[in-house]
Protein backbone atom coordinates (compact mmCIF):
# COMPACT_ATOMS: atom_id res chain seq x y z
CA UNK A 1 0.00 0.00 0.00
CA UNK A 2 1.29 3.50 -0.69
CA UNK A 3 2.23 5.78 2.15
CA UNK A 4 0.48 9.30 1.96
CA UNK A 5 4.17 10.67 1.57
CA UNK A 6 3.98 12.69 -2.11
CA UNK A 7 7.05 10.94 -3.22
CA UNK A 8 7.40 7.01 -3.22
CA UNK A 9 11.11 7.32 -3.81
CA UNK A 10 13.12 10.40 -3.22
CA UNK A 11 16.19 9.67 -4.83
CA UNK A 12 19.23 11.86 -3.38
CA UNK A 13 22.31 13.26 -5.58
CA UNK A 14 21.99 13.47 -9.62
CA UNK A 15 24.79 11.98 -10.81
CA UNK A 16 24.89 8.88 -12.95
CA UNK A 17 23.73 6.70 -10.24
CA UNK A 18 21.00 8.99 -8.92
CA UNK A 19 19.66 9.51 -12.43
CA UNK A 20 19.87 5.75 -13.14
CA UNK A 21 17.53 5.11 -10.15
CA UNK A 22 15.05 7.96 -10.75
CA UNK A 23 14.50 6.54 -14.41
CA UNK A 24 14.35 2.68 -12.92
CA UNK A 25 12.00 3.77 -10.45
CA UNK A 26 9.46 6.09 -12.84
CA UNK A 27 9.67 3.13 -14.92
CA UNK A 28 8.70 0.62 -12.53
CA UNK A 29 5.64 3.46 -12.06
CA UNK A 30 6.54 5.08 -8.45
CA UNK A 31 6.27 8.89 -7.94
CA UNK A 32 9.57 9.84 -7.38
CA UNK A 33 11.75 13.08 -7.07
CA UNK A 34 15.18 13.55 -7.69
CA UNK A 35 16.49 16.06 -5.09
CA UNK A 36 20.27 17.27 -6.25
CA UNK A 37 22.81 20.07 -3.93
CA UNK A 38 23.23 22.01 -7.35
CA UNK A 39 22.11 21.89 -10.61
CA UNK A 40 20.93 18.30 -11.86
CA UNK A 41 24.00 18.46 -14.20
CA UNK A 42 26.36 18.88 -11.44
CA UNK A 43 28.34 16.07 -10.52
CA UNK A 44 31.54 13.82 -10.97
CA UNK A 45 29.82 11.05 -13.20
CA UNK A 46 29.84 13.84 -16.31
CA UNK A 47 33.43 14.78 -15.78
CA UNK A 48 34.01 10.70 -16.24
CA UNK A 49 36.15 10.19 -19.04
CA UNK A 50 37.50 6.93 -20.13
CA UNK A 51 34.93 3.96 -20.20
CA UNK A 52 32.87 1.50 -18.66
CA UNK A 53 33.67 -1.76 -18.49
CA UNK A 54 31.03 -5.15 -19.32
CA UNK A 55 32.05 -8.46 -21.00
CA UNK A 56 31.93 -8.02 -24.87
CA UNK A 57 34.74 -9.50 -25.94
CA UNK A 58 34.90 -13.37 -27.60
CA UNK A 59 37.73 -14.64 -24.93
CA UNK A 60 35.76 -12.77 -22.45
CA UNK A 61 33.18 -13.12 -20.09
CA UNK A 62 31.20 -11.67 -16.58
CA UNK A 63 32.80 -14.55 -14.27
CA UNK A 64 36.45 -13.34 -16.26
CA UNK A 65 35.33 -10.01 -15.71
CA UNK A 66 34.60 -11.18 -11.86
CA UNK A 67 37.86 -12.46 -11.09
CA UNK A 68 39.84 -9.50 -12.54
CA UNK A 69 37.48 -7.13 -10.02
CA UNK A 70 38.63 -9.55 -7.21
CA UNK A 71 41.74 -9.51 -7.59
CA UNK A 72 42.22 -5.76 -8.43
CA UNK A 73 40.38 -5.50 -5.20
CA UNK A 74 42.56 -8.05 -3.29
CA UNK A 75 39.81 -10.50 -2.21
CA UNK A 76 38.49 -7.61 0.04
CA UNK A 77 35.84 -6.99 -2.63
CA UNK A 78 31.49 -8.42 -2.06
CA UNK A 79 31.76 -11.56 -4.54
CA UNK A 80 27.59 -11.49 -4.09
CA UNK A 81 27.72 -7.74 -5.55
CA UNK A 82 30.23 -8.19 -8.02
CA UNK A 83 28.75 -11.12 -9.70
CA UNK A 84 25.51 -8.96 -9.73
CA UNK A 85 27.90 -5.83 -11.41
CA UNK A 86 29.66 -8.08 -13.92
CA UNK A 87 26.65 -10.17 -14.96
CA UNK A 88 24.19 -7.29 -15.82
CA UNK A 89 26.84 -5.26 -17.27
CA UNK A 90 26.44 -6.21 -20.70
CA UNK A 91 22.17 -5.73 -20.45
CA UNK A 92 23.20 -2.00 -18.68
CA UNK A 93 24.95 -1.36 -21.53
CA UNK A 94 22.29 -1.99 -23.83
CA UNK A 95 19.64 -0.26 -21.30
CA UNK A 96 22.01 2.88 -21.71
CA UNK A 97 21.85 2.16 -25.31
CA UNK A 98 18.14 2.30 -25.23
CA UNK A 99 18.29 6.26 -23.48
CA UNK A 100 20.60 6.90 -26.27
CA UNK A 101 24.46 6.50 -25.89
CA UNK A 102 26.16 5.70 -28.34
CA UNK A 103 29.33 3.74 -27.84
CA UNK A 104 32.11 4.25 -30.04
CA UNK A 105 32.14 0.91 -32.02
CA UNK A 106 35.35 -0.01 -34.65
CA UNK A 107 35.20 -3.05 -37.05
CA UNK A 108 31.54 -4.04 -36.60
CA UNK A 109 31.68 -4.33 -32.99
CA UNK A 110 32.19 -1.63 -29.67
CA UNK A 111 35.63 -0.49 -29.24
CA UNK A 112 36.92 -2.40 -26.36
CA UNK A 113 40.45 -1.22 -24.57
CA UNK A 114 42.36 -2.98 -22.18
CA UNK A 115 42.07 -1.01 -18.69
CA UNK A 116 44.92 -1.35 -15.36
CA UNK A 117 44.08 -4.89 -13.36
CA UNK A 118 42.02 -6.37 -16.74
CA UNK A 119 43.00 -9.41 -18.25
CA UNK A 120 41.14 -8.69 -21.22
CA UNK A 121 40.11 -5.95 -23.78
CA UNK A 122 36.59 -4.91 -21.96
CA UNK A 123 36.43 -1.15 -21.34
CA UNK A 124 33.41 0.53 -23.79
CA UNK A 125 33.79 4.44 -24.24
CA UNK A 126 32.11 7.50 -26.05
CA UNK A 127 35.34 9.06 -27.37
CA UNK A 128 37.11 10.37 -23.85
CA UNK A 129 33.56 12.18 -22.75
CA UNK A 130 31.87 8.58 -21.65
CA UNK A 131 30.41 9.89 -18.56
CA UNK A 132 28.98 12.84 -20.36
CA UNK A 133 27.40 11.19 -22.64
CA UNK A 134 25.75 8.49 -20.43
CA UNK A 135 24.45 11.56 -17.83
CA UNK A 136 23.07 13.21 -20.24
CA UNK A 137 21.27 10.17 -21.46
CA UNK A 138 19.12 9.17 -18.26
CA UNK A 139 19.16 13.12 -17.74
CA UNK A 140 16.90 13.71 -20.76
CA UNK A 141 14.93 10.25 -20.07
CA UNK A 142 13.89 11.52 -16.60
CA UNK A 143 13.56 14.91 -17.75
CA UNK A 144 10.67 13.68 -20.25
CA UNK A 145 8.91 11.96 -17.83
CA UNK A 146 6.90 12.90 -15.08
CA UNK A 147 8.99 13.11 -12.06
CA UNK A 148 9.78 15.87 -9.85
CA UNK A 149 12.91 17.56 -9.86
CA UNK A 150 14.09 19.41 -6.57
CA UNK A 151 17.46 21.09 -7.75
CA UNK A 152 19.08 23.38 -4.93
CA UNK A 153 18.23 21.13 -2.25
CA UNK A 154 21.13 19.81 0.29
CA UNK A 155 20.63 17.24 2.53
CA UNK A 156 20.66 17.65 5.72
CA UNK A 157 18.93 15.18 7.95
CA UNK A 158 17.25 11.57 7.30
CA UNK A 159 14.65 10.65 10.28
CA UNK A 160 11.88 7.52 10.02
CA UNK A 161 8.42 8.08 10.14
CA UNK A 162 5.38 6.32 9.91
CA UNK A 163 5.15 6.61 6.39
CA UNK A 164 8.74 5.45 5.50
CA UNK A 165 11.31 8.68 5.51
CA UNK A 166 11.52 12.72 6.19
CA UNK A 167 14.51 14.01 4.19
CA UNK A 168 15.28 17.40 5.74
CA UNK A 169 16.86 19.99 2.88
CA UNK A 170 18.59 23.09 3.28
CA UNK A 171 17.11 25.43 0.03
CA UNK A 172 17.54 29.25 -1.33
CA UNK A 173 14.19 29.48 0.56
CA UNK A 174 15.79 27.83 3.86
CA UNK A 175 15.08 24.32 5.48
CA UNK A 176 12.22 21.91 3.44
CA UNK A 177 11.42 18.64 4.86
CA UNK A 178 10.07 15.94 2.29
CA UNK A 179 7.78 12.92 3.40
CA UNK A 180 8.84 9.72 0.98
CA UNK A 181 7.79 6.19 1.67
CA UNK A 182 11.77 5.08 0.48
CA UNK A 183 15.24 6.79 -0.48
CA UNK A 184 17.70 5.84 -2.71
CA UNK A 185 20.88 7.77 -1.78
CA UNK A 186 22.96 8.16 -4.85
CA UNK A 187 25.30 11.26 -3.19
CA UNK A 188 28.77 10.66 -4.34
CA UNK A 189 31.98 9.87 -2.68
CA UNK A 190 33.74 12.51 -0.62
CA UNK A 191 37.38 13.21 -2.40
CA UNK A 192 36.83 17.09 -3.10
CA UNK A 193 36.43 18.04 0.73
CA UNK A 194 38.94 14.96 1.58
CA UNK A 195 41.54 16.96 -0.68
CA UNK A 196 41.38 20.30 0.72
CA UNK A 197 41.33 18.77 4.25
CA UNK A 198 44.96 17.34 3.23
CA UNK A 199 46.11 20.31 0.93
CA UNK A 200 46.08 17.93 -2.30
CA UNK A 201 45.01 18.18 -5.47
CA UNK A 202 41.62 16.22 -7.17
CA UNK A 203 40.15 14.91 -9.98
CA UNK A 204 36.42 15.38 -7.72
CA UNK A 205 33.38 17.76 -8.72
CA UNK A 206 33.13 20.13 -5.60
CA UNK A 207 29.95 18.81 -4.56
CA UNK A 208 32.17 15.62 -3.71
CA UNK A 209 32.00 16.33 -0.19
CA UNK A 210 30.43 13.16 1.64
CA UNK A 211 28.44 14.80 4.34
CA UNK A 212 25.17 12.24 3.28
CA UNK A 213 27.60 9.67 4.14
CA UNK A 214 27.75 10.88 7.75
CA UNK A 215 24.02 11.48 7.46
CA UNK A 216 23.13 7.70 6.87
CA UNK A 217 25.51 6.95 9.40
CA UNK A 218 23.71 9.66 11.98
CA UNK A 219 20.75 7.70 10.63
CA UNK A 220 21.79 4.27 12.19
CA UNK A 221 23.58 2.69 8.35
CA UNK A 222 26.40 0.78 8.37
CA UNK A 223 29.83 1.45 6.70
CA UNK A 224 32.64 -0.64 5.26
CA UNK A 225 35.91 0.34 3.94
CA UNK A 226 35.47 4.14 4.47
CA UNK A 227 39.26 4.62 4.92
CA UNK A 228 40.18 3.61 1.42
CA UNK A 229 40.62 6.26 -0.53
CA UNK A 230 41.68 5.87 -4.10
CA UNK A 231 44.54 7.62 -6.02
CA UNK A 232 44.02 8.19 -10.00
CA UNK A 233 48.10 7.19 -10.76
CA UNK A 234 47.77 9.62 -13.79
CA UNK A 235 46.60 13.73 -12.64
CA UNK A 236 47.99 15.86 -14.54
CA UNK A 237 50.50 17.90 -13.22
CA UNK A 238 51.38 20.44 -15.72
CA UNK A 239 50.99 23.15 -17.00
CA UNK A 240 48.85 24.77 -13.98
CA UNK A 241 45.62 24.88 -15.85
CA UNK A 242 45.87 20.88 -15.72
CA UNK A 243 46.52 20.39 -12.31
CA UNK A 244 44.07 18.06 -10.71
CA UNK A 245 42.34 16.59 -14.17
CA UNK A 246 42.74 13.12 -14.89
CA UNK A 247 44.55 12.27 -17.31
CA UNK A 248 42.22 8.89 -18.89
CA UNK A 249 43.78 5.55 -18.30
CA UNK A 250 42.71 5.06 -22.22
CA UNK A 251 45.96 6.85 -22.54
CA UNK A 252 47.86 3.44 -21.08
CA UNK A 253 45.44 1.38 -22.47
CA UNK A 254 46.82 2.85 -26.53
CA UNK A 255 50.25 2.37 -25.62
CA UNK A 256 51.35 5.33 -22.97
CA UNK A 257 54.11 4.28 -20.07
CA UNK A 258 55.00 5.73 -17.27
CA UNK A 259 59.27 6.49 -17.12
CA UNK A 260 61.72 7.71 -14.32
CA UNK A 261 64.28 10.73 -14.56
CA UNK A 262 66.00 8.10 -16.79
CA UNK A 263 63.28 7.36 -19.04
CA UNK A 264 63.32 3.98 -17.63
CA UNK A 265 59.70 2.34 -17.03
CA UNK A 266 59.64 1.39 -13.50
CA UNK A 267 56.45 -0.10 -13.51
CA UNK A 268 53.78 -1.84 -15.37
CA UNK A 269 51.73 1.05 -16.77
CA UNK A 270 48.50 -1.25 -16.72
CA UNK A 271 48.81 -3.09 -13.41
CA UNK A 272 45.66 -2.29 -10.92
CA UNK A 273 45.20 1.64 -10.04
CA UNK A 274 46.56 1.17 -6.32
CA UNK A 275 49.20 -0.59 -7.45
CA UNK A 276 50.80 1.80 -10.27
CA UNK A 277 50.11 5.03 -7.86
CA UNK A 278 52.20 3.49 -4.92
CA UNK A 279 55.11 2.92 -7.60
CA UNK A 280 55.00 6.52 -8.87
CA UNK A 281 55.40 7.88 -5.44
CA UNK A 282 58.06 4.56 -4.27
CA UNK A 283 60.44 6.17 -7.88
CA UNK A 284 59.82 9.68 -6.85
CA UNK A 285 60.79 9.20 -2.83
CA UNK A 286 64.16 7.41 -4.17
CA UNK A 287 64.68 10.24 -5.93
CA UNK A 288 64.09 9.18 -9.63
CA UNK A 289 61.53 11.42 -10.55
CA UNK A 290 61.29 14.93 -12.03
CA UNK A 291 60.06 18.09 -11.15
CA UNK A 292 57.37 19.94 -12.87
CA UNK A 293 58.42 23.67 -14.18
CA UNK A 294 56.66 24.89 -10.40
CA UNK A 295 58.60 22.38 -8.65
CA UNK A 296 55.85 19.55 -8.06
CA UNK A 297 56.70 15.82 -8.02
CA UNK A 298 56.09 14.02 -10.99
CA UNK A 299 57.08 11.06 -13.43
CA UNK A 300 56.49 11.03 -17.67
CA UNK A 301 53.72 9.85 -18.75
CA UNK A 302 55.08 9.13 -22.58
CA UNK A 303 52.04 9.53 -24.51
CA UNK A 304 54.12 9.93 -27.93
CA UNK A 305 53.58 6.24 -28.07
CA UNK A 306 49.80 6.81 -29.11
CA UNK A 307 49.18 6.06 -32.09
CA UNK A 308 47.45 9.21 -34.06
CA UNK A 309 44.27 7.21 -34.95
CA UNK A 310 44.05 5.47 -31.32
CA UNK A 311 44.28 9.23 -29.82
CA UNK A 312 41.69 10.52 -32.67
CA UNK A 313 39.03 8.32 -31.79
CA UNK A 314 39.58 7.72 -28.15
CA UNK A 315 41.13 10.62 -26.45
CA UNK A 316 40.02 13.96 -28.26
CA UNK A 317 39.12 15.90 -25.78
CA UNK A 318 42.14 15.07 -23.90
CA UNK A 319 44.03 16.27 -26.56
CA UNK A 320 42.43 19.12 -26.99
CA UNK A 321 42.67 20.58 -23.56
CA UNK A 322 46.38 19.76 -23.51
CA UNK A 323 47.30 21.48 -26.92
CA UNK A 324 44.99 23.87 -25.87
CA UNK A 325 47.27 24.76 -23.00
CA UNK A 326 50.21 24.46 -25.25
CA UNK A 327 51.55 21.06 -25.38
CA UNK A 328 50.86 18.08 -27.63
CA UNK A 329 51.34 14.87 -26.08
CA UNK A 330 51.51 13.11 -29.08
CA UNK A 331 54.86 14.84 -29.75
CA UNK A 332 56.06 15.21 -26.23
CA UNK A 333 55.60 13.40 -22.79
CA UNK A 334 53.71 14.75 -20.25
CA UNK A 335 54.14 15.40 -16.44
CA UNK A 336 52.00 13.25 -14.10
CA UNK A 337 51.75 12.94 -10.28
CA UNK A 338 48.72 10.58 -8.24
CA UNK A 339 45.64 12.67 -7.62
CA UNK A 340 43.01 11.99 -5.14
CA UNK A 341 40.35 10.99 -7.07
CA UNK A 342 37.95 7.88 -5.50
CA UNK A 343 36.06 6.75 -2.28
CA UNK A 344 36.24 3.25 -2.47
CA UNK A 345 34.05 2.26 0.30
CA UNK A 346 31.11 3.19 1.88
CA UNK A 347 27.20 2.35 3.02
CA UNK A 348 27.30 -1.56 3.13
CA UNK A 349 24.26 -2.58 0.39
CA UNK A 350 22.56 -5.92 -0.87
CA UNK A 351 22.10 -7.12 -3.47
CA UNK A 352 19.12 -4.73 -4.57
CA UNK A 353 20.99 -1.83 -3.04
CA UNK A 354 19.09 -1.41 0.44
CA UNK A 355 21.38 -0.16 2.78
CA UNK A 356 21.35 -1.61 6.86
CA UNK A 357 18.29 0.46 7.32
CA UNK A 358 14.91 -0.38 5.58
CA UNK A 359 13.42 1.71 2.96
CA UNK A 360 16.90 3.44 2.09
CA UNK A 361 18.83 2.30 -0.56
CA UNK A 362 22.46 3.19 -2.12
CA UNK A 363 23.63 2.89 -5.28
CA UNK A 364 26.86 4.50 -6.57
CA UNK A 365 30.05 5.92 -5.02
CA UNK A 366 28.65 6.51 -1.48
CA UNK A 367 28.06 2.45 -1.49
CA UNK A 368 31.13 0.26 -0.56
CA UNK A 369 31.62 -3.37 -1.52
CA UNK A 370 31.42 -3.61 -5.51
CA UNK A 371 34.64 -2.48 -5.62
CA UNK A 372 36.43 -3.79 -2.01
CA UNK A 373 39.54 -1.72 -1.13
CA UNK A 374 40.72 -0.97 -4.87
CA UNK A 375 38.21 0.03 -7.70
CA UNK A 376 39.55 -0.80 -11.44
CA UNK A 377 38.78 1.63 -13.74
CA UNK A 378 35.49 1.44 -15.52
CA UNK A 379 33.77 -0.59 -12.93
CA UNK A 380 32.25 3.10 -11.51
CA UNK A 381 29.97 3.85 -14.15
CA UNK A 382 28.92 0.35 -14.79
CA UNK A 383 28.30 -0.21 -10.94
CA UNK A 384 25.97 3.10 -11.23
CA UNK A 385 24.12 1.88 -13.86
CA UNK A 386 23.49 -1.25 -12.77
CA UNK A 387 23.31 -0.56 -8.97
CA UNK A 388 21.05 2.48 -9.76
CA UNK A 389 18.93 0.53 -11.91
CA UNK A 390 17.68 -2.10 -9.24
CA UNK A 391 18.45 0.57 -6.36
CA UNK A 392 15.24 2.09 -8.33
CA UNK A 393 13.58 -0.84 -8.93
CA UNK A 394 13.93 -2.43 -5.58
CA UNK A 395 12.94 0.81 -3.84
CA UNK A 396 9.83 1.26 -6.10
CA UNK A 397 8.50 -1.91 -4.95
CA UNK A 398 8.87 -1.53 -1.13
CA UNK A 399 7.00 1.90 -1.71
CA UNK A 400 3.95 0.19 -3.32
CA UNK A 401 3.61 -2.96 -1.54
C1 LIG B 1 37.52 13.16 -13.47
C2 LIG B 1 36.90 11.83 -13.24
C3 LIG B 1 37.04 10.82 -14.20
C4 LIG B 1 36.46 9.57 -13.98
N1 LIG B 1 36.53 8.61 -14.98
C5 LIG B 1 35.85 7.44 -14.82
C6 LIG B 1 35.78 6.50 -15.88
O1 LIG B 1 36.30 6.71 -16.95
N2 LIG B 1 35.08 5.35 -15.65
C7 LIG B 1 34.44 5.08 -14.47
O2 LIG B 1 33.82 4.02 -14.34
N3 LIG B 1 34.50 5.97 -13.46
C8 LIG B 1 35.17 7.14 -13.61
N4 LIG B 1 35.20 8.05 -12.59
C9 LIG B 1 34.48 7.74 -11.36
C10 LIG B 1 32.99 7.91 -11.57
O3 LIG B 1 32.74 8.92 -12.52
C11 LIG B 1 32.29 8.31 -10.29
O4 LIG B 1 32.73 7.57 -9.22
C12 LIG B 1 30.80 8.04 -10.45
O5 LIG B 1 30.34 8.67 -11.62
C13 LIG B 1 30.05 8.52 -9.24
O6 LIG B 1 28.70 8.61 -9.57
P1 LIG B 1 27.64 8.92 -8.45
O7 LIG B 1 26.35 9.07 -9.17
O8 LIG B 1 27.74 7.93 -7.37
O9 LIG B 1 28.13 10.31 -7.84
P2 LIG B 1 28.32 11.75 -8.51
O10 LIG B 1 28.36 11.67 -9.97
O11 LIG B 1 29.46 12.37 -7.79
O12 LIG B 1 26.98 12.47 -8.13
C14 LIG B 1 26.68 12.81 -6.79
C15 LIG B 1 25.49 13.74 -6.78
O13 LIG B 1 25.08 13.97 -5.42
C16 LIG B 1 24.90 15.37 -5.23
N5 LIG B 1 25.06 15.65 -3.80
C17 LIG B 1 26.20 15.63 -3.06
N6 LIG B 1 25.92 15.95 -1.77
C18 LIG B 1 24.57 16.17 -1.71
C19 LIG B 1 23.70 16.57 -0.67
N7 LIG B 1 24.11 16.82 0.59
N8 LIG B 1 22.36 16.70 -0.97
C20 LIG B 1 21.90 16.50 -2.24
N9 LIG B 1 22.70 16.14 -3.25
C21 LIG B 1 24.02 15.97 -2.99
C22 LIG B 1 25.94 16.00 -6.14
O14 LIG B 1 25.66 17.35 -6.39
C23 LIG B 1 25.79 15.11 -7.37
O15 LIG B 1 24.70 15.50 -8.17
C24 LIG B 1 35.78 9.31 -12.78
C25 LIG B 1 35.65 10.31 -11.81
C26 LIG B 1 36.21 11.56 -12.03
C27 LIG B 1 36.06 12.61 -10.97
Amino acid sequence: MRSGAPFDVLVVGSGAAGLAAAVSAERSGARVGIATKTTLQACNSAKAQGGIQAAFGEDDSPEIHAEDVMRSSHETANPGLVEVMTSEAPPAIHWLEELGVEFTRSNGGYRLARCGGATRHRLLQVGDRTGHAITKALRDSYEAGVGAELPHHALRALASSDGGWIASFETKEGPVDVETATVVLAAGGRCFAEAETRGELSTNHPNATGEVTRIALDAGAETRDLDALQYHPNGGAWPSTMQGYSIPETTRAYGAVLLNADGDEFTDSLGPRDAVSQAIFDEVEKGEGVLTPDGRPAVWLDTTRITPEDAEISLPYMLRRYRGAGIDPLSEPIYTYPVLHYQNGGLVIDEHAETTLEGVFACGEIAGGTHGRNRMMGNSLLECAVFGRRAGKAAAGKAQL
